[in-house]
């Protein structure tokens, strides 16, 4: 520590935590919603494979009271008793029914509430603290929002049902609880599972601000919340610390719509002000030279290469076409339906054009699914340059797929390679993650052992 110009000065060095902390009110992701059908709601694996309390896999055993969530043991139900007592009677009384996610957060926050949740704190630094009530509402942005306020009123009706003889606030107080999960929720992410497998409310955390290039991010220990730096910070400076809302493989045009539509801000990040031109980047004529091209130009920048007549519109074709289709796949992913749209970008697009980037995705992440390794192989290969550009050399994401190119490597016997692709995991995760991390300890550790010991036999 030093003192400068009178003020503390604590440099914060990268793979730095900078928080720690249980969440205000969480819900294991139980149920979600079909995107082919507006009207039903499926039972996500999470529900019956995991505990509700730590969200710990493995062996676990239902609740005798609802039968409709999962514990470890009875350690974990009794612990999660004095959230669960009420709630258990409720989906006892509701059921067959069931209550979607963001409702059973949400009466899971009316509950705390009315028994005096209000004054619960959650630190982020030694002397600052936020409550509930401190959290962003964006209450008139909310009232503003057809779609939300649409939400607003499925959830209601829900909640009136299932709260049935609890006291519920007035729905102008509704409304605020509402914004707050919006605005403040975290997604609890298993990187394992590269997947969300939990919202929850985290105090402290929530006074971060976004950033599409962000200086720390959040990892997840169960419930836990941890905050780490990712860059070497001058000094730890709350209003300086910045963690990314959203996917951030996304060209600066689609990362500035979601931020406004689910937060309400127009981002002026770093990197949103600065040009993007290769997230959106035609692949030059001549095989030979990677220049990332204006699908506007007629000759490459780069090597002079003349661009073919009504380039434009075949680029403009071949995007709208991976569009449609990245959309429609926005759940499943499918191997034949991403090879098609491969295909088409060939000389097309850039090979960091975000689209590009995005449908090597939905290959791999189908690929794999199918168990087709060699292919999941090269995909992972082809990927790691669009992983590496857009969310950065120290991403948790980075360090996730390198990982999972090892484990598909060793599959494949392939172990030499194998251990080079982990010593590259190993440098980001510890980093994002820690030394500590379970993903380090658990899973990172005994795939390295594995490449190790087959290596040299
Ligand atoms: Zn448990
Ligand atoms: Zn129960
Ligand atoms: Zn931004
Ligand atoms: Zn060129």
């Amino acid at each position: 520590m030093r003192i400068q110009n009178g003020y503390k000065r604590q440099f914060v060095a990268k793979g730095t935590t900078i928080l720690t902390a249980k969440p205000f009110a969480y819900v294991l992701r139980s149920l979600y919603r079909n995107e082919r059908c507006d009207y039903c709601l499926q039972s996500s694996k999470y529900r019956t494979n995991r505990c509700d309390y730590c969200f710990k896999s493995g062996k676990i055993f239902r609740c005798s009271g609802c039968r409709y969530v999962y514990y470890c043991n009875r350690t974990c139900q009794q612990n999660s008793w004095p959230v669960h007592s009420k709630e258990c009677q409720n989906l006892k009384r509701i059921s067959p029914k069931v209550i979607p996610d963001v409702a059973r957060l949400m009466a899971r926050i009316i509950v705390k509430l009315n028994q005096g949740g209000g004054e619960e704190v959650g630190y982020y630094s030694e002397t600052n603290y936020r409550k509930f009530k401190d959290l962003m509402s964006h209450y008139s942005d909310i009232k503003k929002d057809e779609k939300k306020m649409e939400h607003f009123t499925c959830l209601c009706a829900v909640l009136f049902e299932f709260l049935a003889d609890t006291p519920i606030p007035n729905s102008a107080e509704l409304i605020g609880i509402y914004g707050r999960i919006c605005i403040n929720s975290f997604n609890i992410y298993d990187y394992m599972d590269m997947s969300s497998i939990g919202v929850g409310i985290y105090l402290g955390a929530s006074v971060i601000d976004h950033s599409c290039k962000p200086n720390t991010v959040a990892t997840f220990e169960g419930t836990t919340i941890i905050i780490r730096t990712v860059e070497d910070i001058p000094c730890l400076d709350w209003s300086q610390i910045r963690i990314s809302y959203i996917d951030i493989l996304k060209t600066t045009k689609d990362r500035r719509t979601e931020l406004q539509n689910s937060y309400y801000f127009w981002c002026n990040c770093e990197r949103c002000e600065e040009p993007e031109p290769l997230a959106e980047a035609a692949a030059c004529p001549n095989k030979l030279c990677t220049y990332p091209c204006c699908p506007d130009t007629d000759v490459c920048e780069s090597c002079n290469t003349k661009f073919p007549e009504k380039f434009r519109e075949t680029f403009d074709e071949v995007s709208d076409f991976t569009a449609h289709h990245l959309q429609n796949m926005k759940n499943i992913a499918y191997l034949d339906v991403s090879k098609v749209c491969l295909k088409r970008q060939e000389g097309i697009l850039h090979s960091l054009n975000v689209q590009h980037v995005q449908t090597l995705q939905t290959a791999f992440d189908s690929s794999v699914i199918l168990q087709h390794w060699e292919e999941a192989e090269s995909y992972a290969k082809r990927l790691i340059n669009g992983y590496l550009t857009y969310y950065g050399e120290i991403h948790p994401l980075t360090g996730i797929l390198y990982l999972m190119t090892a484990k598909i490597q060793l599959h494949l016997k392939k172990p030499k390679e194998a251990l080079e692709v982990i010593k590259k995991a190993s440098a980001i995760l510890t980093i994002t993650h820690g030394e500590q991390h379970t993903l380090i300890q658990e899973n990172l550790k005994p795939l390295l052992y594995q490449a190790t010991v087959e290596g040299v036999s």
